[in-house]
């Protein structure tokens, strides 16, 4: 008997963030395996009878790629109900196009089961809206951490483009990207927002200029929004003194 595999998302933190769909999955399954960013509290609505497995990924530990896709085969082959739970979205910066890409290739069918990416929930938590009439008319998310043999970001037409930019794992390049902004074209004084920990008790947000990001203090896992709406918090209905917005 073949079981069953859902690739889902588990949102940004806050357990109430979830989708109906992935609460569900997760009280049925056999198996969870969960990543290192998916919050205690979530995998926690699993049953307490399935079988749990860390495959987070940490720097300089963590299961190999390889290792999870042949993992879950292996469990779908043995019948398991598995439910691989990733933080946020599965198809934003999780590798679940590779994870469902080796089910696929193996015969195994897989249920992708979206979930709110971390690039929208952290600048909701913020207070700040991604698009704004007069401000942002886009938002583009990327990474600020590239793999080898990725294709290189276009800071520069994302200076140009004048929407929102999310970086997602950019805590630790943050000084070369404002650099490779600026560069671009992107005024010095553009606002800025890094938000730690995004919808969870111990989320930080800290706000600067673009030519002052390298010396924020901000611990991974953040998220940087780069933009005129960085400067917003429409939950306190103030624009954050520092900035001047039009
Ligand atoms: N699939 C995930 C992203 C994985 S990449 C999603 O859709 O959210 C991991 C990056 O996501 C982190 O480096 C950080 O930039 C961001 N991130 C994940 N959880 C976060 C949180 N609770 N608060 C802020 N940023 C977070």
């Amino acid at each position: 008997m073949i079981g069953h595999v859902a690739l889902v998302g588990g949102g940004p933190g806050d357990p109430e963030l979830l989708t109906l769909k992935a609460a569900r999955l997760l009280a049925q399954a056999d198996v969870v395996m969960y990543d290192a960013l998916v919050s205690p509290e979530v995998i926690a609505l699993a049953s307490p009878l399935a079988e749990f497995i860390d495959v987070g990924k940490r720097p300089g530990q963590g299961v190999a790629q390889d290792l999870t896709n042949v993992l879950l085969i292996q469990l779908a082959r043995a019948g398991k109900r598995v439910v691989r739970l990733k933080g946020g979205d599965p198809f934003v910066f999780g590798r679940g196009g590779e994870e469902a890409l080796a089910l696929a290739e193996a015969g195994i069918a897989c249920e992708v089961v979206p979930g709110i990416t971390s690039a929208i929930a952290a600048p909701a938590a913020a207070g700040i809206p991604l698009t704004h009439r007069g401000l942002s008319a886009s938002f583009t998310v990327v990474t600020g951490h590239r793999q080898h043999g990725e294709a290189p970001v276009n800071w520069a037409a994302l200076a140009q483009a004048g929407g929102t930019v999310v970086v997602l794992m950019g805590v630790a390049e943050r000084a070369a990207i404002a650099v490779a902004l600026m560069s671009g074209g992107m005024p010095a004084d553009t606002p800025v927002a890094a938000i730690g920990r995004a919808t969870t008790e111990h989320q930080v947000v800290g706000r600067c200029r673009i030519d002052q990001l390298a010396e924020l203090p901000v611990e991974s896992p953040a998220t940087l929004v780069i933009g005129a709406v960085a400067a917003l918090n429409v939950g306190e209905l103030e624009v954050v003194a520092a900035y001047a917005v039009d």
